[in-house]
């Protein structure tokens, strides 16, 4: 019997046809899957298109919603209850307005809408919060989905800190436009050992927050600038302030970018007592001086803080 001896030149066919096969096949499925891709990428870019409208009517709304969860939970502090995170008591306050909101945007556009907020964030901005919701929507059967983020300002807010810090038993009070603090400053500077406690009875600070528009800082210096800054009340950005945030929380400083006010004391005593940036009074606790040692309401400021706002030769000059 003869034995058939394999044929090489055929083993060679069949392999080669194998291996354009298997390779027709993989281009086919790496076909299919990346069109299918851009086509699903394409629904969803162009459903997101059309209910631009939609989504664009909820970012102003969230804007609004989302200053007002920050009030709620100022007025929260303004009504004496401690609050131990701001951020998720703001995250619930706007999950209660958000759903309302879904339900009015029922009515007016027939739409399905569900969200959920994602993050309240401080900013590079000391003056606006960052909220970010995830915004998942149906109508007509078409469904779109989308991440919202909006700035929502603190300006015109209250300033929480003091009441959050010295809490209302303390005796502190918030009247015409001003955070007045009786005997409590002195009384809390008492307790920790500071410097001329005595300096900051009565002393007062704006309630509102307002952006100081005299920028750059220095300008403080100029003729009749810091008489129209603290007639008015501004706060002023502050690497050392806290932010809105943990302002909420009672913290004096934190790790973001923030803002300060000044204290404003009201005495004819000269002694040194602590500088009256608010972080300085609440937290860091280093003192200063009068800049105008015969002004009753003069400014207790350290070197530092004299420089920034070009107050370095205050009351060296005459006006
Ligand atoms: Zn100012
Ligand atoms: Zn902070």
């Amino acid at each position: 019997m003869k034995i058939r001896k394999p044929d090489s030149k055929g083993n060679m066919i069949v392999g080669t046809t194998a291996i354009l096969i298997a390779a027709v096949v993989l281009m086919c499925i790496v076909t299919m899957t990346s069109l299918n891709y851009i086509q699903n990428h394409n629904i969803e870019s162009q459903s997101n298109d059309n209910f631009k409208y939609i989504i664009d009517d909820y970012s102003s709304n969230l804007e609004i919603l989302g200053r007002e969860s920050i009030a709620d939970v100022t007025q929260k502090v303004y009504n004496g209850l401690p609050v131990r995170d701001s951020e998720s008591d703001i995250k619930k306050k706007l999950t209660d307005k958000l759903e309302s909101k879904n339900d009015d945007f029922k009515e007016k556009y027939d739409v399905d809408l569900s969200s959920e907020v994602l993050s309240v964030e401080t900013t590079d901005s000391p003056w606006v919060i960052l909220f970010k919701v995830r915004l998942d929507g149906v109508k007509d059967n078409e469904r779109f989905s989308q991440v919202i983020e909006r700035n929502a300002s603190v300006e015109g807010l209250r300033d929480p800190l003091p009441i959050a810090k010295l809490t209302i038993a303390s005796g502190i009070m918030a009247y015409d436009d001003k955070i007045h603090y009786k005997t409590a400053l002195s009384a809390y500077m008492l307790l920790h050992n500071f410097d001329s406690p005595e300096s900051y009875l009565e002393a007062t600070a704006p309630m509102t927050i307002k952006k100081c528009p005299y920028d750059p800082y220095v300008h403080h210096g100029d003729p009749g600038v810091l008489e129209d800054c603290l007639d008015t009340g501004y706060f002023h950005e502050s690497a050392d302030g806290s932010c809105y945030l943990c302002r909420l929380e009672g913290k004096g400083k934190c790790p973001h970018y923030g803002f300060e006010v000044f204290i404003q004391t009201h005495t004819p005593l000269g002694n040194e007592s602590l500088s009256c940036s608010d972080h300085v009074v609440f937290a860091d606790h280093y003192n200063g001086q009068k800049i105008n040692p015969d002004d009753w309401d003069s400014l207790i400021l350290d070197s530092s803080h004299r420089k920034k706002y070009g107050l370095s030769d205050y009351g060296n000059e005459t006006y």
